[in-house]
């Protein structure tokens, strides 16, 4: 593993990894948002650190969006409503490596569609996206601004409850996404992880499917997945991403 090298230098392999490579796949978390305003869970400024009356995983269950539904969505429309909240560096920096027909595909547990708007085009959102809703009975699809348009529990025009088309805790991903993300990271030249305290799973363990001797690393706290990185950059995405 290299770790014993200065920030320019870890940079600089990176840069040569990434000329050398054409197959890239990036697996990202909530840490590639933060620096467009949207708070993590797990990191020194995350949601997990504020106090409040239940925990972060209670609210967004799959139980607790069906039980308290007005409750649910009074959370999730205070946590997705900020409409002045635009892709940073790295979102813009990936899809231009996409253009560039470098990275393939990005693979994401976010849910605020920031990749899309910066102009990636494969994007696997393992977890869902907060910008989709849908009629639990009839399954009528509605728009991110339908539901914050208005006040309280939305329901479709045949009755139905609509909720968000987002993975909550207690459900379970796509087998169809879950498939696709195995076999982009267990086929790719160059893997690169970012901004994912790599605890979620089965997101987490994606990282074991990759072969080969290129996986970048780059979060600013430590992960239980650092000793397999090949290239450890223990530091900010936005910092890194503007370099190369
Ligand atoms: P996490 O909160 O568990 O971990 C985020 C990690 O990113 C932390 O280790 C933190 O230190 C690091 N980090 C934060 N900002 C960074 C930066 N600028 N540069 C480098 N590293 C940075 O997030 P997770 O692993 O993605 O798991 C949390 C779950 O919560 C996921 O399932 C995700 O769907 C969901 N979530 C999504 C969003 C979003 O869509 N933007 C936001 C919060 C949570």
């Amino acid at each position: 593993m290299i770790e014993d090298k200065s920030f320019d230098e870890k940079i600089e392999i990176l840069k040569t990894w990434i000329k050398s490579s054409n197959n890239i796949i990036f697996l990202g978390g909530a840490g590639v948002s933060t620096e467009s305003g949207i708070p993590d869970f797990r990191g020194d400024n995350g949601l997990y650190k504020q106090k409040r009356d239940m925990p972060v995983e209670t609210i967004l269950s799959h139980d607790f969006l069906f039980s308290h539904p007005k409750e649910f969505y009074e959370f999730f429309r205070q946590f997705n409503k900020n409409s002045e909240v635009k892709p940073n560096i790295t979102h813009y920096r990936l899809a231009e490596l996409e253009k560039e027909d470098k990275v393939k595909a990005i693979i994401t547990q976010n849910i605020d569609n920031l990749h899309q708007l910066a102009g990636s085009k494969n994007v696997y959102q393992l977890h869902g996206n907060a910008h989709r809703y849908y009629c639990v009975k009839c399954h009528k699809k509605y728009s991110y601004e339908d539901i914050m348009s208005q006040d309280g529990v939305p329901y479709c025009s045949c009755g139905g409850f609509i909720r968000p088309d987002v993975v909550m805790y207690g459900e379970s991903l796509s087998n169809f996404l879950l498939r696709e993300a195995i076999y982009l990271i267990s086929s790719c030249d160059m893997l690169i992880v970012g901004g994912t305290s790599l605890t979620v799973y089965p997101a987490a363990s994606l990282v074991d499917f990759y072969q080969g001797d290129k996986l970048v690393l780059i979060n600013a706290q430590a992960t239980p997945y650092d000793y397999r990185a090949n290239l450890l950059i223990k530091d900010s995405l936005g910092k890194v991403f503007s370099k190369i």
